[in-house]
């Protein structure tokens, strides 16, 4: 029952996120949906570093372990969640990154302030009530906050990130940290900053989906 191409996708995923600096230590963690609706996730404290492809669990939308040595992700409940209600997400990206943690203790709302954080989000991102770690109340605040755009902030936590692929929701999880540094920066020098309009977003992310995401497609 393994699933070598989704798992070395995760693998590959837990490189990129520490690459991009957005690992402290053994919290965050990664899925992917499967075709059969069953849920590859990360297993609950262990180095990214030391991840290999038989410590993945295999889970069900129900959150039982199907398969797996060792313990799923101790937010499984707050990804089962986001599968139930976007139907678009096909992968999950949690971080407890630098300044999206900044943000998670400081601000209600994260305004985008560039065209790439509109095409790659979507949209503002909001900052969730603060709720426990792991419980089923944070992941009905997640849900929520998150509505569908691809990033959300936890309130005193950190962020979780979504996407169609498992390449996006990384690239979701970087254009949050990065969101969540412009603001907190560009605060420092001005009071209001100026911020994208709604118009704006929804046309920028119209010319990402229709458009400039298909380009790198196109070289295959
Ligand atoms: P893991 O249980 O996946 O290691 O994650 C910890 C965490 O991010 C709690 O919010
Ligand atoms: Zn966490």
């Amino acid at each position: 029952m393994t699933k070598l191409k989704e798992s070395i996708q995760i693998l590959q995923a837990c490189e990129d996120i520490k690459e991009f600096n957005l690992v402290f230590g053994t919290w965050g963690n990664i899925s992917v949906l499967l075709e059969d609706n069953n849920i590859l996730i990360t297993p609950s404290g262990i180095p990214y570093d030391d991840m290999r492809e038989e410590d993945l669990v295999i889970c069900d939308m129900n959150g039982n372990v199907l398969h797996g040595n060792q313990k799923p992700s101790s937010e499984l409940k707050m990804h089962v969640s986001i599968y139930k209600k976007r139907a678009d997400v096909k992968a999950i990206v949690h971080t407890h990154s630098l300044y999206s943690s900044i943000a998670s203790a400081t601000l209600k709302e994260i305004p985008l302030l560039t065209e790439d954080l509109a095409m790659a989000l979507g949209g503002p991102i909001k900052v969730t009530n603060y709720q426990t770690a792991g419980t089923k109340e944070l992941a009905d605040e997640v849900v929520e906050k998150l509505g569908s755009v691809n990033a959300v902030v936890l309130s005193n936590h950190g962020q979780t990130s979504v996407g169609p692929t498992l390449e996006d929701a990384v690239l979701s999880a970087v254009m949050c940290e990065k969101a969540c540094m412009l603001y907190v920066k560009s605060l420092e020098i001005s009071k209001s900053p100026r911020v994208l309009s709604e118009e704006e977003i929804h046309k920028m992310r119209d010319a990402y989906t229709t458009s400039y995401r298909k380009l790198r497609e196109y070289r295959e």
